[in-house]
């Protein structure tokens, strides 16, 4: 991976901003909550990128027109910085729960969904040293998390 020196919050920000014109279409509400002063991450940032903006779109998908997305960042403790996606969608089944990573899954119509997103940001995160989890509710909604290591990565 490339690595490079980066700031979380600009890096969620920018791509927030990718999606949000579609998402007021839809009066979804895009809430922030970045950490100030959020100590820079040495990680491959094109491909974390990747991971928010497929994020971001699944959060999208998921909510009929009038919920909201929230995007938060934070320290969780000393070494790791958080980024989180909530949304207040339709959620996921706990059957599904252990699925959603894997390639191919997709409860999305033919045509609509390849269910590769997820099973790529699962691959993307580990390479970086990384964890991706998810928290949800049916009929409540579903946070991501991605946690990522503030230092210089081993190897
Ligand atoms: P795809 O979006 O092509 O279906 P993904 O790998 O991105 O593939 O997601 C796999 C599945 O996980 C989705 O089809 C959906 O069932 C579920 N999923 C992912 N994100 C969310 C979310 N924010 N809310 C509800 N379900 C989700
Ligand atoms: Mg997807």
């Amino acid at each position: 991976p490339l690595i490079q020196t980066t700031d979380i919050n600009k890096l969620v920000e920018d791509m927030v901003r990718l999606v949000e014109r579609e998402a007021v279409k839809r009066k979804i509400k895009i809430d922030r909550d970045y950490q100030p002063d959020l100590p820079v991450v040495q990680t491959d940032a094109p491909q974390l990128r990747q991971v928010v903006l497929n994020l971001l779109i699944n959060a999208n998908a998921a909510i009929d027109a009038g919920g909201c997305i929230t995007v938060a960042t934070r320290v969780v403790d000393n070494g790791y910085v958080e980024l989180s996606v909530s949304d207040t969608g339709c959620g996921i089944p706990e059957e599904n729960r252990d699925k959603i990573f894997d390639p191919f899954f997709t409860t999305k119509p033919p045509g609509k969904g390849t269910g590769l997103g997820l099973s790529i940001c699962h691959g993307i995160i580990t390479k970086l040293d990384g964890r991706i989890t998810v928290a949800s509710e049916v009929g409540k909604g579903t946070t991501f998390a991605v946690r990522l290591p503030v230092g210089r990565r081993k190897g």
